[in-house]
C-alpha cells in the first residue's frame, strides 16, 4: 500500500501540475470527498484557480491552490495519483497497474489538456478540502533523535504501533516499520516506552537508512524483508524462520533470534 515514499513520488509527478489552470474538476465518486464538505464545494473551490505549492506530510499529499486553499489527498490500501497519463510510481507491488476507469474517483482537467486523477481500487483514500494538519506528526524523514524519542517515551503501546501512529510520527506504514525495526534488531512487540537510549538511537538511525535506502530502490515494497513475508520465510541476515504476527493490527514479521 502507498507509504510516504510512495507518495513521495506522487507528489513529484503533482509538481508538474503547478501553475496549469483548472479548468474543471470531476468528482466520480463523491463518497470519496472527505471532511463532511458537500462534492461541489470542492469542485467551486478548485475551479479556475492554480496549484501553486506541493506538500507532503506523512502519507498525506497537499496541493495548495493560488486563493489559499488546499486540496490533501490520502491513497488508503491501492490509491494511485497519474498526471497527464502517467503513474506516480511504476508497477506498485502492492496492487494492480489496471486502469479500470470504474476506479477513478477524482479527477482534476486543466486548460489545454492534461489531467490529474486519483485511481483507487479499494476507495480507502479520499480527498479534502483544507485538511488539518495539526493532526499529523512531523513527517518521518525530518524526526530526529529527540522528537522520536519524544514519541516513544512512556508509552505502554508496542513500539511498531507507536512509530505508526501518525498524529506522533507521519509516514510510516506496515512495511517500512518492519523493515526499520529488524535493522534497529528491536522486537516489534516491545513497550515503545522500554527502550534505552541506546535503542532509541539505534532506531532513528534504522529509520534514516530505511527511508534512504528503500527510497533510492523505489518504493516500501523494496525492503529487506519484503520476500520473506510469507508463512515459511526466514531472516535474510540470519536465517531463522521470522516471527509472524498481528502487532498493532497489522501482520508483522520479525526475526525473534536478533530482535529482541
Ligand atoms: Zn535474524
Amino acid at each position: 500500500m502507498p507509504e510516504m515514499l510512495e507518495v513521495e513520488s506522487y507528489r513529484q509527478i503533482a509538481s508538474r501540475a503547478l501553475g496549469r489552470r483548472i479548468e474543471a474538476v470531476e468528482v466520480r465518486d463523491p463518497w470519496f470527498v472527505k471532511g463532511g464538505i458537500d462534492p461541489d464545494a470542492v469542485v467551486a473551490a478548485l475551479r479556475r484557480r492554480r496549484f501553486v505549492a506541493d506538500r507532503r506530510i506523512g502519507k498525506l499529499l497537499l496541493l495548495d491552490t493560488d486563493d489559499g486553499s488546499t486540496l490533501g489527498v490520502r491513497f488508503g490500501m491501492t490509491g494511485v495519483l497519474e498526471l497527464d497519463g502517467v503513474d506516480g510510481i511504476d508497477g506498485l507491488a502492492y496492487g494492480s497497474t489496471r486502469r479500470d476507469p470504474a476506479w477513478e474517483r477524482f479527477i482534476v482537467h486543466f486548460d489545454g489538456g492534461g489531467s490529474l486523477r486519483v485511481r483507487d481500487a479499494r476507495r480507502l483514500g479520499g480527498v479534502e478540502l483544507d485538511p488539518d494538519e495539526s493532526r499529523l506528526g512531523p513527517d518521518a524523514t525530518t524526526v530526529d533523535r529527540t522528537t522520536l524519542s519524544d514519541a516513544l517515551f512512556g508509552s505502554a503501546a508496542p513500539v511498531k504501533a507507536r512509530l505508526m501512529d501518525q498524529s506522533r510520527i507521519a509516514g510510516l506504514g506496515n512495511l517500512l516499520t518492519d523493515d526499520l525495526l529488524w535493522r534497529a534488531r528491536i522486537d516489534p512487540t516491545r513497550t515503545a516506552g522500554s527502550l534505552d537510549a541506546g535503542e532509541v538511537r539505534r532506531l532513528h538511525s534504522a529509520m534514516r537508512a530505511t527511508l534512504r535506502v528503500l527510497g533510492r530502490r523505489g518504493g516500501s515494497h523494496t525492503g529487506d524483508l519484503q520476500d520473506q513475508r510469507h508463512r515459511d520465510g526466514h531472516c535474510p541476515r540470519c536465517g531463522s524462520l521470522l516471527q509472524r504476527q498481528s502487532v498493532g493490527g497489522r501482520t508483522t514479521y520479525w526475526c525473534p533470534a536478533e530482535q529482541i
